[in-house]
């Protein structure tokens, strides 16, 4: 049988349009992931790279670009699996990196575990020499205004209990990119990855879907490869990704299998997301409930494909 790589990658689920310079960064990455895949390079150091790209350009809600939570720390959120033997790793809540992703690979491939978190994780990075972030400026902090920086507890809990009163914890309010992406190379091996900064107005130490393998991302050589965006909370609920291999290793098509399971985030849990769906013979599909996702494929042909809609 011949493969056929493909690689897809994602720059976020929500409400805005893409801008010209994240365009340019995901064909940026689809070319780079394409040459590699071609070489022969697998799947895992494919997905790894691309996202790093993407971590690097600081045009995403992830790694340089990430977002803070209410106390004004970026506390960040990466994994990475592979179908092969269904190895995995993943880093939640990690601080002051640059690639959270490459922390998550190293988890999988340097420990008995599969996540580690906080500052433990942050230490763990460091003593790997994972590239620093420099500090951001105090002005740079998007903090909300009612927020002094030493606020307790009790203070930050309110605020975000007023906001999300406000509905502007639901679907509407994503807006900020977080990136992922799902290769197949040319041994046949599957892999999925995500990175985030998170979601707006996140409370000290809140961790969404990107660090839980089986909602934010989910890889099996049988089933296929599967990465998520979009409101943490109701994807965690749904337990998406895992879900959604499931209807593939069913026989559903990656667009039914994606469908179906986007339907339900959206009826049961009024939440929203977004996916990267690939089948381990090179059937791929990017579906939102979002107005937007921002997005792109590379196949064997090396054309890239990058929009921010797709049907
Ligand atoms: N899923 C991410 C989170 O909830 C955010 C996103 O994809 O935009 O942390």
């Amino acid at each position: 049988k011949r493969l056929r790589p493909v690689l897809l990658i994602h720059g976020g689920a929500g409400r805005h349009a893409m801008t010209i310079a994240q365009a340019t960064c995901l064909e940026g990455a689809l070319a780079e992931g394409h040459r590699l895949l071609m070489a022969g390079v697998p799947a895992l150091s494919v997905v790894e790279e691309a996202i790093r790209l993407l971590e690097g350009s600081g045009l995403f809600n992830a790694g340089r670009g990430s977002n803070h939570q209410l106390d004004g720390v970026r506390r960040m959120d990466a994994s990475i699996m592979e179908g092969r033997e269904l190895r995995a790793g993943a880093v939640a809540s990690i601080e002051g990196i640059i690639h959270p992703v490459t922390a998550a690979r190293l988890v999988m491939e340097k420990t008995a575990h599969v996540l580690l978190v906080g500052k433990s994780a942050t230490r763990f990075a460091n003593y790997f020499g994972l590239e620093r972030a420099p500090r951001p400026r105090r002005s740079l902090v998007a903090q909300p205004k009612q927020l002094r920086p030493a606020a307790g507890v009790s203070q930050t809990l309110r605020l975000h209990q007023a906001i999300v009163r406000t509905g502007h914890l639901r679907a509407k309010s994503l807006g900020k990119e977080t990136v992922g992406a799902v290769a197949l190379d040319l041994t046949g091996t599957v892999t999925a990855g995500a990175s985030t900064g998170g979601v707006d107005v996140m409370l000290p130490g809140r961790v969404g879907d990107t660090p839980l393998i089986g909602c934010g991302v989910y890889a099996d050589n049988e089933a296929g490869a599967v990465s998520m965006t979009g409101l943490g909370e109701s994807i965690i609920r749904v337990a998406v990704a895992k879900e959604i291999a499931d209807g593939l290793a069913s026989g559903l098509s990656p667009v039914a299998a994606a469908n179906r399971v986007l339907r339900k985030v959206v009826e049961r849990v009024q939440g929203a997301a977004g996916v990267l769906v690939l089948s381990p013979d090179g059937r791929c599909t990017i579906r939102h409930s979002t107005p937007h996702m921002i997005a792109g494929i590379i196949g064997p042909d090396g054309r890239a494909i990058v929009r921010d809609r797709f049907a």
